[in-house]
């Protein structure tokens, strides 16, 4: 167990392209690309990858406040996105974007392999488009119905989605990492999850 790999992959976040890309960014691109060096001057086959997230409520909001058609604002922000890697002399691999059709592609045979494990069900709650994502009722709560990040008020949302049956692996998955199978580091990290 935990043998030294030959191969090394290392992936930043995928923003979401409802704005600009600005120096903040270029933090993680850094970071990443720093670990992905180091990788490949150790001799391993190493893919560094970064891209943009095109799929997302705030993308077609930002999109129909500017009246372009969804596809063609995509188009043009992930473009802009694409630029800021070469600006910081990134050596990634890869610049994925969620619209591209191999990425499609990839993504359909992933959920293929755990459609047994996929349901579709209800979920309400209180939802920041800013996020992309629900929060608590006591989340809600404590910031007295707005989202500290971005000033908005959260929507009730009643949302049918797919979701994944997670418990069903849940002893597995605490094994794996209490023996390090799924080696997750840092340690503190490691303790959270
Ligand atoms: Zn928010």
């Amino acid at each position: 167990m935990n043998k030294p790999l030959d191969h090394f992959y290392v992936t930043t976040s995928i923003p979401y392209i409802n704005g600009e890309p600005h120096i903040g960014h270029t933090y993680e691109l850094l970071t990443a690309d720093v670990l992905a060096r180091y990788a490949r001057q150790q001799g391993k086959k190493t893919i560094l990858s970064t891209g943009t997230d095109e799929h997302g409520g705030k993308v077609q909001e930002k999109a129909n406040e500017l009246k372009k058609p969804t596809k063609e604002y995509a188009d043009l922000m992930s473009a802009r996105w694409r630029e800021l890697g070469p600006m910081v002399n990134m050596s990634n691999d890869r610049f994925i974007r969620t619209t591209d059709p191999g990425h499609e592609q990839r993504a359909a045979l992933i959920w293929k392999a755990l459609e047994n494990d996929i349901y579709k069900s209800k979920y309400t709650g209180w939802y920041c488009t800013g996020c992309e994502a629900f929060v608590t009722e006591s989340t809600a709560k404590d910031n007295k119905g707005v989202c500290p990040h971005h000033n908005r008020q959260y929507e009730k949302i009643e949302e049918e989605n797919y979701f994944f049956k997670l418990s069903k692996y849940q002893n597995e998955i605490a094994e794996k990492i209490s023996d390090d199978s799924f080696r997750i580091i840092p340690k503190s990290r490691r303790n959270e999850i």
